[in-house]
């Protein structure tokens, strides 16, 4: 497994592997590495010639009140892991490689950025486009691999490359969970315990919104939300940043449910904030 630390080699292997006719599926991460991760990286070993990775906590999809100083960063953990998974490639650019003085470029999909994580987490997609867009210019993938967790994410990525002719398709792999239901995140390990404890309410409350549906027992979503909010709310230290029905496509509010929705949440347990979503119909 090779190391690339710098732009300019992670280019160059990049027009070298493509000139060779190889194919190259791209997964990338913020590091603190897990089971989710693993996943996108085994999907990619399995349709690419050639698997790279970046690890890179891009300071640009942080707000100023947010976690990157405490992000957790577990490099020797992640190279085990990757090494296990048979990535060829870990690409780790420094933060002044990737934005380098001068740097002034932004990418937003106005669209579908400012709403649900958007509108908790203000220029974060700004942030994730940005740093998406630059690292597809570095390692030429063929594929790109993003987990549902992220489902918002995986919308304004799709956006972007149809609009702005990427030539990389991108490949969108289902949330992994623990056994417990929980879905996996590089920030549980902030939970106590006992959060962690409550935390696996989050993915009971969308399952039950999920049932309350398909037996058609709630399909008006203001009701739906009111009574899944009621649960959610009980989980001590918790605040609700938004629960919603939302259209998979558009990710517009969804009153009357009579078609597949997304019904995604975020919620802060203590000093973590957590995000869960669910397909529903
Ligand atoms: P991150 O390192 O959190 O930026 O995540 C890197 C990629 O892994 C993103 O495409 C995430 O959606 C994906 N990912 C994170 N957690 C999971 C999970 N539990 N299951 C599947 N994919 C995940």
């Amino acid at each position: 497994m090779k190391i690339i630390e710098s732009v300019s080699a992670m280019q160059a292997f990049a027009y070298k592997t493509r000139r060779q006719g190889h194919t190259i599926g791209f997964v990338p991460t913020m590091g603190a590495l897990h089971e989710g991760h693993a996943s996108l990286v085994h999907r990619a070993r399995l349709e690419n010639d050639v698997v790279v990775v970046s690890i890179f906590v891009n300071p640009l999809q942080f707000g100023p009140k947010e976690d990157f100083r405490k992000y957790p960063r577990t490099a020797a953990r992640d190279l085990a892991l990757l090494k296990a998974e048979k990535a060829d490639v870990v690409f780790v650019p420094t933060v002044q490689s990737m934005y380098p003085a001068g740097f002034a470029t932004r990418i937003r999909v106005p669209s579908l950025d400012a709403i649900l994580e958007g509108a908790s987490r203000p220029g974060h997609f700004q942030g994730v486009a940005t740093v998406v867009l630059k690292l597809f210019n570095m390692v030429q993938p063929t594929r790109a691999y993003f987990g549902e967790k992220d489902y918002q994410q995986v919308r304004v990525i799709r956006r972007m490359i149809d609009d702005l002719n990427c030539s990389v398709r991108l490949v969108a792999c289902p949330t992994v969970r623990e056994p417990d239901g929980l879905a996996i995140s590089s920030r549980n390990r902030y939970l106590s315990k006992k959060e962690r404890e409550e935390a696996v309410k989050i993915h009971q409350v969308l399952f039950l919104g999920r049932e309350l549906v398909s037996e058609k027992i709630m399909l008006d979503s203001r009701q739906l939300i009111r009574r899944l909010s009621q649960i959610l709310a009980k989980i001590p230290g918790s605040k609700i940043d938004y629960i919603e029905v939302v259209d998979p496509e558009t990710l517009e509010p969804m009153q009357k449910i009579r078609r597949p929705a997304i019904l995604a949440a975020a919620v802060r347990i203590g000093k973590t904030r957590l995000i869960d979503n669910i397909i529903i119909s």
